[in-house]
């Protein structure tokens, strides 16, 4: 009895021995990896900041001037910088410090797991690799410099976009629409050959076609997000139905047509991604004559989010063979922001500038305490989330009415016809979205088949828009995503939806009101606040949905969005 107490005594003083043995080795491992894998992001850093920063600066640059010479540089400091997560020896480290699993801080882990991705992304032979860059390039140039010709004249983008939206004369809108289509034409060939690089690519490393790729490095399931489009679908398709009865009613009369002979030109813009204005508001009214970037600054820097440097760097209006969309850009993660827009006084321009500040706001209030790369979005959605939050207000009463451009008593006059636009403006974007995600991953899976149709099949379908009889082009490729940002689209979509979970969250959390319609955030730097610290200092620490935890006690859900534009529930 005596012995074996003995026996089991020294037993159990050998195992906890041995465990502490091995818990310190596993220790030691754990410090050598992390010490090793510190050392390679010191190295890692001391390429990649300073290179993203020119690349940042000269992809801006391009973008202003539409010229070669920026464009040559651009693409060619891009693929430099491609060239450094391009290297096998880089990425089998990367492997090594994944597979012995002993990163174990958690953020020299969230480090390793995003870099080893973008890593990854680049592991294809470097010839290939410069193909696609420049093949991006070339399209992006001919986009930048493309203007519409009409009966000899040339239009810009705004000048499209104007007569869509203010002409009824059927013969002219179907001209212009068609000359804005023209773009197709001289960029579908390039794109077709970067889409089977893309897919060639992706296929090398693992992955089923690129589409796929991008979601799953993106951290996002394809499964879950085609299932969350299909929930869309069914949540909006009823509602879309009668709307878009609405809205044909409206424009045949406006027109002078039967309801069947509307055509794609008679929506009001050349997607039908925005709602035509069919409500009696005219918002455009409100910012004639009116500085929309000062209303901006005092709305940003009122909320607590102050915009003046970031302003003074950006390039907000138009120039020739500059690139006519919008964009904010992260120049070094350090605080260096700007804008790229071509600004007129118009609600077009008011939404897109408030949106753009609200990607500059997110990158310009990061925590300079997290290590460089984990300084950015969560995700690129969350971002578009923030931009949106803010870019719905320019067709708001309340947020009209609290930057004093209009008075309560017009506020009130329009209230609903505003509240009906909104929800019109979300469920055209929501049917057009579901035509990209739809087309772009169809397109990946099979480049081969007729794409022409196959673009205009989505549109019917979910859009309820006929094609134009006889029309064989490539519609698809005048809509710059699909060359240019690739598999990004649903990500606006997901943005609106966390939109409106942020706006609840603010509302009942941080402005502590059950009024939700009504918030127009102006002249409340809390919200500010609760943004900085809840969405933008986070960065990239925790996987996206591990954030929309965290800011708004749920995790990403399509509840809010429906709640405030689909009615019921
Ligand atoms: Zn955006």
């Amino acid at each position: 009895m005596k012995i074996s107490f003995k026996i089991i005594v020294i037993a159990f003083v050998i195992v906890l021995f041995a465990a502490m043995l091995l818990a310190r080795s596993g220790k030691l491992a754990a410090g050598r990896d992390e010490n090793a894998f510190r050392q390679f992001l010191k190295e890692y850093e001391s390429k990649v900041i300073p290179l993203s920063k020119e690349v940042a600066l000269a992809s801006f640059q391009s973008s202003i001037s539409g010229k070669d010479e920026d464009f040559n540089r651009s693409s060619s400091l891009q693929i430099q910088l491609n060239k450094i997560t391009a290297d096998p020896g880089g990425f089998a480290q990367l492997k090594a410090f994944k597979l012995a699993g002993q990163i174990r801080e958690p953020l020299l882990k969230r480090q390793l797991d995003i870099i080893y991705d973008s890593y990854l992304k680049n592991q294809i032979p470097i010839l290939q690799m410069e193909a696609m860059v420049k093949l991006q390039t070339r399209i992006e140039q001919k986009f930048n410099t493309f203007r519409a010709q009409v009966d000899g004249k040339t239009m810009t983008d705004n000048d499209i976009e104007q007569v869509l939206r203010t002409s009824s004369d059927s013969l002219q809108l179907e001209k212009v629409w068609k000359a804005s289509k023209e773009i197709g034409r001289l960029v579908a060939p390039d794109i077709l050959q970067l889409v089977k690089l893309r897919n060639a690519a992706a296929k090398q490393l693992g992955f089923a076609n690129f589409q796929q790729m991008q979601l799953k490095l993106g951290e996002q399931d394809p499964q879950t997000i085609e299932s969350l489009f299909d929930e869309l679908d069914v949540l909006t398709r009823d509602g879309f139905v009668d709307l878009k009865k609405t809205i044909d009613e409206f424009l045949a009369a406006r027109c002078g047509l039967e309801m069947e002979q509307l055509k794609p030109w008679h929506y009001q813009n050349r997607y039908f991604q925005e709602a035509p204005a069919i409500y009696p508001v005219d918002l455009d009214a409100y910012y004639k004559d009116k500085d929309l970037v000062q209303i901006c600054r005092t709305y940003y820097e009122g909320i607590g989010l102050k915009i003046d440097d970031i302003i003074a760097r950006s390039d907000l209006f138009e120039k020739p063979g500059k690139y006519q969309h919008a964009f904010s850009s992260d120049i070094d993660r350090s605080g260096d922001a700007r804008v790229l827009c071509s600004v007129k006084p118009d609600s077009y321009w008011m939404n897109t500038l408030l949106h753009e500040f609200g990607h500059s706001a997110y990158s310009k209030f990061n925590d300079p305490q997290l290590p460089w790369t984990l300084r950015d979005a969560a995700h690129a959605f969350t971002t578009e989330a923030i931009a949106n939050l803010f870019a719905r207000f320019a067709a708001s009463p309340s947020w009209l009415r609290d930057m004093v451009l209009i008075s309560t008593a017009e506020a009130q006059r329009i209230a609903v016809p505003s509240h009906d636009a909104l929800r019109l403006q979300q469920m055209v974007f929501s049917r057009w979205a579901q035509v990209m995600f739809r087309f772009e991953k169809s397109m990946y899976e099979n480049p081969d088949q007729d794409l022409n149709r196959r673009w205009w099949e989505l549109v019917e379908k979910y859009q309820l828009l006929k094609m134009p009889a006889g029309r064989n082009e490539p519609d698809w490729a005048a809509k710059i995503h699909i060359a240019l940002y690739p598999c990004y689209y649903h990500n606006y979509l997901l943005g609106e939806l966390l939109a409106s979970q942020l706006l609840y969250h603010i509302a009942d959390r941080v402005l502590k009101t059950v009024d939700v319609g009504n918030q127009s955030f102006a002249g409340r730097p809390e919200v500010g606040r609760y943004l900085i610290d809840f969405v933008f200092k986070p960065g990239m620490r925790w996987p996206w949905n591990e954030m929309i935890e965290r800011a708004t006690g749920e995790k990403l859900t399509a509840k809010y969005y429906a709640r405030q534009f689909i009615g019921g529930k």
